[in-house]
């Protein structure tokens, strides 16, 4: 059953309800290792489900286009007050629609069009947003790309300063999507300061490692940053934009009217909700948990002969290169989906193969951490990985069922926040 309990969509529209219903169990019943996913708590849910998305909210709490914002100025002023508490900074704009929106509005914030950024290349863990071409952030602004290298997998810093100094970007931004290292942020620092652009940090993906101590936090370091809220930061889909008082009147400008209307207020309750519960202190365990799976699981999947990315993680993410193991990214995520293990398909750096049919494999930690599952569980789904990549390379499709079935009896004993079997 849901919880919150959905009685009335239940009545209303039956058939939503069951994709609702069904998509509960297939969480429940998977193991979910999308390095981006996770499960929010019941609370979160609930806010995102409140009247609060009947309102209209146009502009900041005191300076409003709308009337009627007794209830809502104060919720968007604690979402940012717990913001700059929890991360060190001075100030945060809590209304981006998402991610991408979020890093349209550093650029709206600090750049004109044309202007030169540079980005970690999206096949090496960049994010489209970063400057990649099919993005509006690369057509409309002059992408300059930094790359890791090919020996050790990993941004070399003075390959990032001899680049920056060459091509002088206005904007830098450093952070990515399949990056299983921890990001230099003071060398990023430096090297802005020394060609004089502007350091965004975009800790989308590890938002919930740095606010919970397990990642070096980009404050003091970065002239802004911007996160998603609902990877492991564990809110709903959203988005902050965090700065120093200095560029708190040009983030905000950005934002709105810059590239929005009205905030998603149901969205900035339930930001409010998750960042109270990253202060308290089980998160920092939370957070501690889901690097150490991830260690482990890299060390069980080394041990079990995959080419990891930079040779293991100090994240929550892992990089597979499948190469060896004679199957591509896209087969093998297929097949481990229908044995129960949910991951994706996932470019690999100086990948030979096409991004829609890649090399490898990403996967990460926060979502099955967050079920309970701890590193003891790590060398069980390490080798139920391996069986389904080995089945899958040698066309053999018998092995699937088996494996989900012993997931299933597994993840039966781990509550997921959010729903529960009947009983
Ligand atoms: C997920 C992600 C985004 C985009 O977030 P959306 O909410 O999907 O738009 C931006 N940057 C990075 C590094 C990300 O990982």
């Amino acid at each position: 059953m849901h919880e919150p309990a959905v009685p009335h969509l239940q009545a209303g529209d039956p058939e939503i309800a069951g994709l609702v219903e069904a998509e509960a169990r297939r969480q429940f019943e998977k193991i979910r290792l999308i390095a981006s996913e996770n499960y929010v708590s019941p609370a979160v849910l609930e806010a995102t489900g409140s009247v609060l998305t009947n309102k209209y909210s146009e502009g900041y709490a005191g300076r409003r286009y709308y009337e009627g914002q007794q209830n809502i100025d104060p919720v968007e002023r604690l979402a940012a007050e717990r913001a700059r508490a929890l991360f060190g900074v001075e100030h945060a704009n809590v209304q981006p629609y998402s991610g991408s929106p979020a890093n349209l509005a550093v650029y709206m914030a600090f750049l004109e069009p044309g202007d030169r950024v540079m980005g970690l290349s999206l096949p090496m863990g960049g994010h489209l947003t970063h400057g990649w071409s099919v993005s509006a952030t690369g057509k409309w602004f002059s992408p300059v790309r930094y790359e890791v290298r090919a020996d050790t997998g990993r941004v070399d810093m003075d390959e990032v300063r001899d680049l920056a100094l060459k091509e002088r970007p206005k904007l830098i931004w450093c952070g990515g999507t399949a990056i299983p290292r921890t990001i230099d942020f003071p060398a990023f620092a430096e090297i802005a300061r020394e060609t004089g652009a502007v350091l965004a940090a975009d800790i989308a993906h590890i938002a919930g490692l740095v606010a919970g101590g397990a990642h070096p936090s980009p404050a003091g370091h970065a002239d802004v940053i911007s996160t998603t809220t609902h990877k492991t930061l564990r809110g709903p889909r959203g988005a902050m934009i965090m700065s120093t008082a200095e560029h708190a009147a040009a983030v905000d400008k950005a934002v709105f009217p810059g590239l929005q209307g009205g905030p998603h207020n149901h969205t900035t309750a339930a930001i409010a909700v998750s960042l109270r519960e990253a202060a308290l202190p089980g998160f920092a365990g939370y957070v501690r948990q889901i690097v150490a799976n991830a260690r482990a699981l890299a060390a069980a999947l080394l041990e079990r002969g995959y080419d990891l990315i930079s040779g293991g993680t100090d994240n929550h993410l892992i990089l597979i290169d499948l190469t060896n193991k004679g199957v591509a990214g896209k087969p093998a995520a297929q097949a481990l989906d229908r044995a129960g293990v949910e991951l994706n398909h996932n470019a690999v750096p100086f990948d030979p193969r096409k991004p829609f049919d890649p090399s490898g494999l990403r996967l990460g930690t926060a979502a099955i951490t967050t079920r309970g599952l701890t590193e003891e569980r790590m060398p069980q789904i390490a080798a139920w990985i391996d069986e389904v990549v080995q089945a899958a390379a040698s066309g053999d499709g018998t092995v699937e069922e088996r494996v989900a079935g012993e997931i299933r009896e597994l993840l039966a004993s781990y509550p997921m926040p959010g729903w529960a079997p009947a009983p």
